[in-house]
């Protein structure tokens, strides 16, 4: 842990999983950090939704890399499960079409596979081949693009131009695309066109390298988080709050200026405030202040 970065301001647009783990992260190394989040409430697409006396969760509802998050709270010197815990589930997820037809995806490789050579039109040859790809070219990625920040250096190390290689045909394909011609059946290619919403995206226009999300519940399954999915959020808020990040709600983020030195001024429809560094975590396709 560092104690040299108190001087430094961060901005933190958003309050969305993403600008909550970096909350902990940041307030953990000795940033001050302040979080402008433009609705009432932390968590963005992780939301919760209450009806007579029953809570739901809006939005997310598969839990996969738990590892990642108690790596989070590791990193910031805190004990995760303080925070929030888990339990493997046996199933990942359950599809119903409208024709009654309706199928249970089991955890585990071997057992994923075998339910859905019975259930679909597929043989098995072809299922653990696209299985085997997506599973490459993830593993492959996680040294060069997802354990680190990428650099031209590590992109263009050996195992850089590997990784490349094996993500290459994910990228120059739509991910329904790849689907179709992998595996033919329509409603296996419905359920693999689901990896696409693992970040909110749409399988017809969205790369096949989102199908890579596929890799996480194949090899590591899933997981309900006690409590449901908010409670992720709500654990990185309360550690955040507890390192000293500030939290603004009710504050939209209306424009970035940024000045000579690593000052910028953020500014929102209540004044302006200093930071020495901006962190944008809202979505790319609505920014208006990038
Ligand atoms: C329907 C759906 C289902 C999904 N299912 C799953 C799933 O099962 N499993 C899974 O792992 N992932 C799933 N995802 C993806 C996952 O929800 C997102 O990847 C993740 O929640 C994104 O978090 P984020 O912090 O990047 O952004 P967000 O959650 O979008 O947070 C961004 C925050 O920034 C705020 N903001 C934006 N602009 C400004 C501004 N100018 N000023 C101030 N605040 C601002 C927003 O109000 C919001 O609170 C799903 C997504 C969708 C849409």
């Amino acid at each position: 842990m560092q104690a040299n970065n108190t001087a430094k301001k961060v901005v933190i647009v958003g309050a969305g999983i993403s600008s909550l783990a970096s909350a902990v992260l940041l307030s953990a190394k000795g940033y001050k950090v302040v979080v402008l989040e433009s609705s009432k409430t932390y968590g963005g697409k992780i939301g919760l939704l209450t009806l007579g006396g029953a809570t739901f969760d809006a939005g997310p509802s598969l839990c996969t890399d738990v590892a990642t998050i108690d790596d989070i709270y590791i990193s910031a010197g805190l004990n995760p499960r303080d925070y929030w815990s888990y339990l493997p589930t046996s199933e990942i997820t359950r599809y119903f079409w409208q024709d009654d037809f309706s199928y249970i995806m089991p955890a585990g490789r071997a057992q994923i596979e075998r339910s859905i050579v019975r259930s679909f039109n597929v043989n098995i040859k072809n299922l653990s081949k696209y299985y085997a790809e997506i599973n490459s070219a993830y593993q492959k990625s996680i040294p060069v693009y997802l354990d680190r920040q990428p650099s031209l250096l590590s992109t263009l190390s050996p195992r850089g131009v590997r990784a490349f290689a094996a993500l290459t045909p994910f990228l120059i394909q739509y991910l329904h695309i790849r689907n179709v011609n992998k595996l033919q059946d329509p409603k296996l290619v419905q359920l693999f066109d689901r990896f696409a919403t693992y970040s909110g995206s749409n399988p017809y226009i969205a790369p096949a390298v989102t199908a890579l999300a596929g890799a996480l519940e194949l090899n590591d399954g899933a997981y309900y988080p006690i409590g449901g999915m908010r409670s992720i959020v709500e654990g990185f808020y309360n550690a955040a709050k507890k390192l000293g990040a500030e939290f603004v709600f009710n504050s939209s983020v209306l424009s970035i200026k940024t000045l000579k030195g690593h000052v910028a001024y953020v500014v929102t429809k209540q004044g302006q405030i200093k930071a020495n560094y901006v962190l944008y975590g809202g979505d790319v396709a609505i920014c208006q202040v990038c």
